[in-house]
């Protein structure tokens, strides 16, 4: 069970900022759930409290039935795919998969097994020996998504994942990102400024403004009642 249920989430930045507001709502267990608003409007925020990165200032964070405020990102079964790819440009494609499961001392032929797979629902497959720089921007992406794959989280949260490419390689992978959902079957929390793909990608979207949620209804509801 990889529900997550957010009640109360509050974020203070130390300067005093107040980013994330009373922010409640629940996430079922194997849904694509988009949290979706203008820049600046505490989504990146909400996301990495999820994740683990920044600290909760108020209210209780909810894994199934545990309360994971105090949990270590590492123990939290959450993996988290960035904008900028962030891959290591001296590895080949398959170091830059294996490396997490490496220093989690994974043995050698899981990693092979967890990796080629990966590859595999990627198609990314005659991509492995190759280093990032002879990648293109939507197979970078794909590498990107191989090295939360690998990990077998119940979680994957993404934000903005897509921003960084052309418009066309866009729509492709969010139909790619729908499929890789389904064929996961675990649970996705996607965070996004653009409204096309929040409409297009979650079962149910999340409306933020100035910190607070608007509202929450699936994508048909918010395209007739805004
Ligand atoms: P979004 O992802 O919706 O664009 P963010 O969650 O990144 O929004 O940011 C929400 C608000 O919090 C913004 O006003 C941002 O400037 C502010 N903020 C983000 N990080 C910090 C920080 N470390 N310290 C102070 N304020 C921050
Ligand atoms: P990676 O697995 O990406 O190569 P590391 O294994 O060096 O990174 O992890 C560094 C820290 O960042 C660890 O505390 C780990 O739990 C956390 N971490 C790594 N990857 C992610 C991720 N995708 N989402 C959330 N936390 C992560």
């Amino acid at each position: 069970m990889a529900g997550l249920n957010l009640k109360g989430i509050n974020k203070i930045y130390p300067n005093g900022y107040h980013a994330v507001k009373d922010v409640s709502f629940e996430i079922e267990d194997k849904e694509f759930i988009v949290l979706v608003g203008p820049s600046g409007c505490g989504k990146s925020t909400t996301l990495r409290m999820i994740a683990g990165l920044e600290e909760i200032s108020d209210g209780q964070l909810y894994i199934g039935d545990k309360v994971v405020n105090d949990v270590h990102p590492k123990d939290r079964d959450i993996a988290m795919v960035f904008q900028n790819y962030a891959l290591y440009p001296h590895m080949s494609v398959y170091e830059n998969m294996a490396f997490g499961l490496k220093l989690r001392k994974y043995p050698k032929a899981d990693i092979d097994k967890r990796v080629n797979n990966a590859a595999r629902i990627l198609g990314i497959e005659e991509l492995l020996p190759r280093k990032p720089k002879q990648l293109s921007g939507g197979q970078r992406q794909r590498v990107a998504l191989g090295r939360a794959i690998v990990r077998e989280p119940k979680v994957f949260l993404m934000d903005e994942p897509l921003s960084n490419l052309d418009a066309k390689l866009r729509v492709q992978m969010r139909a790619e990102l729908s499929k890789l959902h389904k064929e996961l079957q675990t649970t996705f929390v996607y965070v996004t400024h653009d409204q096309t793909e929040a409409m297009t990608m979650g079962s149910r979207i999340v409306v933020m403004k100035d910190g607070v949620v608007q509202q929450i209804d699936n994508p048909q509801t918010i395209y007739e009642h805004p």
